[in-house]
């Protein structure tokens, strides 16, 4: 039978666990599982129909909630409230890395390449377990981990596969040589600051539905944190933003590309790192989360 999924798995590093199991491409795999589609799916990861989850739980054994515990609209209740079944799939949100993923290079070396739903996430910048920012870059190419549209893409739970291009060179990327370098090898940051740690733990609860009156209260305080954050990538200066905040977060920032004309913090969300990113949510997290001391990490 196929593989259980790791708990917090998305669906996509299932479907990937399902196809190294059984020896089949990405597209084959999900051919058995009974769902349609090309290799390079996207809607799959965000809903599944009642009768998708059905035809699931026939051929495998897994139940729906277990299903639906993998898919993007599992944020629902919390931080991705666009993604109401009634709304389209292919809304797009700016703390949503729907085509990439984050990693725990530490996580993925003791899961053997599991890849968790959560590092799906901007929200998601750190890994509590082992202290460190998570990577979401490869460290050789540069390129990001996890690309959706590496069709036959198996191989990516453990290793960069993107093709590699030859600086300078007009090289065709198809049928080219690939990255190959580990993930459970890649550099992660340590996290030195309690306050990131904090920050991460209290979000991370946040994210997590629960009743209707946590959902409902979480979901206010992520839209509140992302207004703050919006605010702060418009400002002119980061001037005191950025007080406190250990050395190495400072620089992930300064090294999010941006042009010299624009305000030093707009593109940090969109192209920063992990760590980068925890300096946004940490900015915003000191004006809201202060005030909001009833919402504790479980
Ligand atoms: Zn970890
Ligand atoms: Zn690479």
């Amino acid at each position: 039978m196929v593989p259980v999924p790791f708990p917090g798995e998305s669906f996509v590093s299932w479907v990937d666990t399902v196809a190294v199991t059984m020896q089949l491409s990405r597209a084959a795999a999900l051919r058995v599982l009974g769902l349609s589609g090309t290799a390079s799916f996207s809607t799959h990861q965000f809903h599944l129909s009642p009768r998708q989850l059905e035809e699931l739980r026939q051929r495998t054994g897994l139940r729906p909630a277990q299903v639906e515990r993998m898919l993007f609209s599992f944020y629902t209740p919390t931080a991705l409230p666009q993604l109401a079944p009634d709304m389209s799939e292919r809304v797009s949100n700016p703390w949503l890395r729907r085509e990439h993923s984050a990693a725990c290079p530490l996580c993925i070396h003791a899961s053997g390449g599991r890849w968790l739903l959560s590092w799906r996430l901007k929200w998601t910048f750190l890994c509590a377990d082992h202290l460190v920012y998570l990577v979401d870059r490869c460290p050789r190419c540069e390129l990001r981990l996890y690309w959706r549209l590496e069709a036959t893409a198996t191989g990516q739970r453990t290793h960069c596969i993107r093709p590699t291009v030859r600086q300078g060179r007009g090289q065709r990327r198809s049928g080219a040589a690939v990255c190959g370098f580990p993930v459970a090898e890649m550099q992660a940051l340590p996290v030195n600051d309690e306050e990131a740690l904090h920050i991460q733990r209290r979000v991370s609860a946040l994210l997590l539905p629960a009743d209707a009156s946590h959902n409902e209260a979480s979901r206010q305080l992520l839209q509140h944190l992302a207004r703050i954050v919006h605010d702060a990538t418009r400002r002119k200066t980061t001037a005191g933003l950025l007080d406190g905040m250990e050395s190495a977060v400072i620089r992930a920032v300064h090294d999010v590309e941006r042009q010299p004309w624009q305000p030093p913090l707009s593109w940090t969300l969109e192209h920063g790192s992990p760590a980068a990113v925890s300096a946004l949510v940490r900015i915003a997290a000191r004006t809201v989360l202060a005030n909001h001391s009833g919402i504790q990490a479980p």
